[in-house]
């Protein structure tokens, strides 16, 4: 089949490589000059299923009014606010409920653990260098916050997830440049998990991808598609339309702007947050793998010579003005965690990206009801570890093969349905 990606970030590189390495005649069209510039560019780069969640969770709300007053609060609403943000958050509060949570998590996991193993056998067959590293490390500096916890260990447990509850100390031994002058009550240690970079891994795969005949465009600003041909693509300054036989929409946030003429409706919506990468100083004092602040919500990982903090979730503001608050807050978890870790005088790359988020939590795969035109988009704070997967299942639906994980739940009806 002669089939089109719109988008060349994490999600269209993968699909664009599963689709390419089952026949078809991929074309990929990119409005940037390379790959994974945008949501994808300077992630966290955590690949940890068991921690993919929907944001949309019960006690959410109280969460977002604390975090409001707080000076280092995980998640902030900022003016100005779009109608597209406030319609998202209530659809987020409807979601919050405890069953639909439930539901929501398992889809999520169920995908997430899929892609992992996706992930491994995709680089064990290629031996790709993408400065990954092994293992997860999630710090609680207090005893509230190893009992708030609990709950959501029975859930890892459920799943058959692999961790260990560990003490001060056995954390300092996997991680030994953990500051001992910052509180630790206790860690979660999951060593299968890892970090990796998304975006390297992206170059590399868009690579193998060529190899296999994928075309990548770029500087390709394409236009919505249209009632009448919804499988012809044009440039959004004009052109001539060209057909394809299929069309897989991964343009991340942009997916619901490109879709509605086709009376989509998806509620996608921008959460951003912010990274920091800085080079390591002193390899000793820096973090070996992952490790995530539960109460900061911040990550902190190795990424080959550099380390990064990633965090913060903003509802509404401007995407592209950097928010001096929340880089305060990164920069003052990755004091408290691996002082002089990085040098912080020069050569410093400071992120603001968007996670293209759904209300509910999962990500959409698969038909969009119109013929031709399928859907990957909406993988939230988590399409890093999500897209192997999601790209697998893409394809075996394209191609009519029975995909190898479950898939209700993460079809486009249940936004269109008025669930
Ligand atoms: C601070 C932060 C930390 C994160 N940490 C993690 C993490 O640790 N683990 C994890 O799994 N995920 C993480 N994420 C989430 C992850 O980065 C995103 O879910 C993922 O990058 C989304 O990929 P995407 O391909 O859908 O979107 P993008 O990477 O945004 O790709 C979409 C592409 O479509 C292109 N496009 C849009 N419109 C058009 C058009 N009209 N024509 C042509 N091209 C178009 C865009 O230019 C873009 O390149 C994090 C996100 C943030 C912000």
């Amino acid at each position: 089949m002669k089939i089109a990606i719109v988008g060349a970030g994490i999600i269209g590189v993968t699909t664009a490589w599963e689709l390419a390495a089952d026949g078809h005649e991929v074309s990929v069209f990119e409005r940037r000059g390379a790959a994974a510039e945008e949501s994808s560019f300077a992630n966290a780069g955590v690949v940890a299923p068991g921690y993919v969640t929907p944001w949309a969770a019960p006690g959410m709300r109280g969460k977002v009014l604390r975090s409001l007053l707080s000076k280092h609060g995980a998640i902030k609403v900022r003016w100005p606010l779009a109608a597209r943000d406030i319609g998202f958050m209530a659809r987020w509060q409807k979601a919050c409920k405890l069953e639909t949570y439930l539901a929501n998590r398992t889809r999520m996991q169920r995908l997430a653990f899929y892609s992992r193993q996706r992930l491994h056998e995709i680089v064990e067959a290629r031996e790709m260098v993408y400065e990954r590293s092994d293992g997860y490390l999630v710090l609680l500096r207090s005893k509230r916050e190893q009992k708030l916890v609990q709950p959501g260990l029975d859930v890892l447990r459920a799943a058959g997830t692999v961790f260990r509850e560990i003490n001060a100390d056995e954390a300092r031994l996997v991680e030994p440049a953990l500051s001992a002058d910052t509180s630790l009550a206790c860690a979660i240690h999951l060593p299968e998990d890892e970090v990796g970079n998304c975006r390297q891994f992206a170059l590399l795969l868009k690579w193998e991808a060529e190899a296999l005949g994928a075309q990548f465009h770029f500087n390709c600003d394409l236009a919505p598609l249209t009632r009448a041909a919804p499988t012809s693509l044009q440039l959004a300054g004009g052109s001539d339309a060209v057909r394809y036989d299929a069309v897989v929409m991964c343009a991340g946030l942009d997916s619901a702007k490109l879709l509605r003429p086709l009376g989509l409706r998806i509620p996608l919506a921008p959460v951003h947050g912010h990274s920091v990468s800085a080079n390591i100083r002193e390899p000793l004092n820096a973090p070996r793998s992952a490790v995530m602040d539960e109460r900061f919500k911040v990550a902190i990982t190795r990424l080959g010579l550099r380390v990064r903090v990633a965090g913060s979730a903003e509802i509404g503001g401007a995407p592209d003005q950097l928010n001096p608050a929340a880089l305060q807050t990164l920069y003052k978890v990755l004091h408290d965690w691996f002082p002089g870790a990085a040098t912080l005088q020069s050569g410093v790359q400071q992120w603001k990206g968007a996670r293209p988020m759904l209300p509910d939590g999962p990500p959409v795969l698969g038909a969009s009801g119109i013929p031709g035109v399928w859907l990957n988009l909406g993988h939230g704070s988590s399409g890093w570890a999500l897209s192997c997967g999601s790209a697998r299942v893409l394809a075996d639906l394209i191609g009519a093969r029975d995909p190898g994980v479950d898939l209700e739940g993460l079809g486009v009806e249940r936004l269109t349905l008025g669930h």
